[in-house]
C-alpha cells in the first residue's frame, strides 16, 4: 500500500514536495501525487502542517526499530586465525561513537578455536564480545556467517553495525542487511553521529569519487557501513582491559549449504600496501614499465613497497595489487612519495591519510601538490635518482 493523501485536507502548499529526498511527489492539478520512486520514508508526511498525508503503519514501524535499537557494534572478522588490523581500527572509531550516543561498545566473533579473541577485542575497547565459536564456523563461510550474525542482530538490537570493507566483509555484510532488512554504506571514508537524531553520519566518495555524500538510514536499524582497511585510527590499547563475554550457541538448524574443500592461497602478486610504513607511488609520469624499476629502488632505499595509480595499472605497466585509490588499496604509511601522479580525487582518497606526503611533478599544477607536505616541482628523472644518491650518501656516513 502507498503513501494516503487526503485531498480534502491538502492546502497545496508543496512542502511535501520540498521534503521528498527521492523527488516522488509532484504537484498535479494542485494535490501532490506520489510515484514509484516512493521509498514510504514517511519525510512528506512529517512535515505536512495538515496532517493530509499519511504513510502506511507497517512501514512506520520502523520507526519504532530506531527507538529499540541500542550499541554500536563492530564486526570482528578473522582470517586464517587473525584478526586483521582493520578490527581495531574500527573499534577506535566505533568507541567514539559508542561515546558520542552514550553507549556501550560490542564486538561480534565467529569462528572456531577463538581462545584469546575476547581478550583482545576488550584491550581494543569494547565493552561486551559476542562470540560464537563452533566447528561449523571454522572456515568462512557466507551463508552460516550471515544467518548467525543476522540472528545476532534481530536478538540484541545494535543500532550501528560496523565492518571491514575486506573480501570477507564485502562478501557477507550486504547479505546480513539484507536479512536484517536494512540499508549499508560501503567503503565509508567518514562516520560522525547527528547527535540530537542519533544517527550515524556515513561519508564516502559517490558520482566516480567528483564528490563527498553523506548518507544517512533514518529508520531502518542498524545502521551499517562498511570501512576498508587504514582509513581510521585505531584507538589505544587497554592491556588487561576486562568486559562482559556473551556466549553465542548455534542453533541446529544454522548451518552452511556449502562445504570449504581446500583453501587455497592466491597466485596473486601479494604486496602489503595497506600495512606498510613507507609507499613509494609512481603514476603515469614515469612513462612505461621500465620507470617503476626507478620506484622501486626508491622503495628498496627506503625500505618500503610500490605503490601506482590505475593510470599506471590501466597501462598495463605494474600489476593491480598495487594501485592506490578509490578502485585500489587505502594506505596511511608514515611516508607516502608520489613521483609523477597528478592527484586525481580518486587517487587522493586512498592516500591523503599518510603522515608525510612527498610530491615530485613537472607540473606545479598539480592537484597532487594540494595534499603534499613537501612538494618538489621538476623531472622525477632527476630528482628520484638525486634522492637515491643523497641516501647512500647519508647510508655512507652512517
Ligand atoms: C570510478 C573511477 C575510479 C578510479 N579509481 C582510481 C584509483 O583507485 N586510483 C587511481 O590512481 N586512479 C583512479 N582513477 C583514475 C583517476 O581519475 C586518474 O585518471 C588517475 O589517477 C591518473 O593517474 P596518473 O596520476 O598516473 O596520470 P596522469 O593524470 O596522466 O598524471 C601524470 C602526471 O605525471 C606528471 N609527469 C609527467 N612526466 C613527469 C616527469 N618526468 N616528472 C615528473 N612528473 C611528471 C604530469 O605532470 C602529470 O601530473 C579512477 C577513475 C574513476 C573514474
Amino acid at each position: 500500500m502507498g503513501v494516503i493523501i487526503d485531498k480534502e485536507l491538502c492546502i497545496g502548499c508543496e512542502q511535501c514536495v520540498d521534503a521528498c529526498p527521492f523527488d516522488a511527489v509532484e504537484m498535479k492539478r494542485e494535490v501532490p501525487e506520489v510515484s514509484d520512486a516512493c521509498t514510504l520514508c514517511g519525510s512528506c508526511a512529517d512535515v505536512c502542517p495538515e496532517g493530509a498525508i499519511t504513510v502506511p503503519e507497517v512501514e512506520r514501524a520502523q520507526d519504532d526499530r530506531a527507538a529499540e535499537a541500542k550499541g554500536v557494534w563492530v564486526y570482528a572478522e578473522v582470517r586464517a586465525g587473525q584478526m586483521p588490523e582493520v578490527v581495531a581500527e574500527l573499534l577506535g572509531q566505533g568507541r567514539r561513537l559508542a561515546e558520542q550516543l552514550d553507549v556501550e561498545l560490542g564486538a561480534v566473533v565467529l569462528g572456531h578455536g577463538l581462545d584469546g579473541a575476547a581478550g583482545e577485542l576488550f584491550a581494543m575497547g569494547a565493552d561486551v564480545v559476542y562470540a560464537a565459536d563452533d566447528p561449523r564456523l571454522a572456515d568462512f563461510n557466507d551463508d552460516i556467517y550471515c544467518q548467525v550474525l543476522a540472528r545476532l542482530i534481530a536478538e540484541y538490537k545494535p543500532e550501528v553495525l560496523l565492518a571491514g570493507a575486506t573480501s570477507i566483509g564485502r562478501s557477507m555484510i550486504p547479505r546480513v542487511a539484507t536479512a536484517a532488512a536494512t540499508g549499508l554504506t560501503a567503503d565509508c571514508t567518514g562516520l560522525a553521529i547527528d547527535p540530537e537524531k542519533r544517527l550515524l553520519l556515513q561519508t564516502r566518495p559517490a558520482f566516480g569519487g567528483n564528490i563527498m555524500a553523506t548518507i544517512v538510514c533514518p529508520s531502518a536499524r542498524p545502521q551499517m557501513a562498511t570501512v576498508r582497511p587504514r582509513v581510521m585510527k585505531r584507538g589505544e590499547l587497554r592491556q588487561g582491559a576486562q568486559g562482559r563475554l556473551v556466549t553465542v550457541s548455534l542453533s541446529d538448524e544454522e548451518k552452511s549449504l556449502t562445504k570449504v574443500l581446500e583453501v587455497v592461497q592466491s597466485l596473486e602478486e601479494n604486496v602489503n600496501l595497506t600495512g606498510a610504513d613507507v609507499v613509494i607511488t609512481g603514476g603515469r609520469g614515469v612513462g612505461g614499465p621500465e620507470g617503476f624499476q626507478l620506484v622501486g629502488q626508491l622503495a628498496e632505499a627506503l625500505g618500503g613497497v610500490v605503490g601506482a595509480t590505475r593510470g599506471a595499472v590501466d597501462s598495463e605497466w605494474i600489476g593491480h595489487a598495487h594501485q592506490v585509490g578509490q578502485t585500489g588499496r587505502t594506505v596511511a604509511p608514515k611516508l607516502y612519495v608520489a613521483l609523477g601522479v597528478s592527484g586525481a580525487v580518486q587517487h587522493l582518497v586512498g592516500m591523503q591519510g599518510s603522515d608525510t606526503i612527498v610530491a615530485v611533478n613537472k607540473d606545479p599544477n598539480a592537484p597532487i601538490f594540494d595534499v603534499a607536505h613537501y612538494g618538489i616541482v621538476g623531472d622525477l628523472f632527476k630528482v628520484a635518482p638525486a634522492m637515491l644518491s643523497r641516501l647512500k650518501q647519508l647510508r655512507g656516513q652512517g
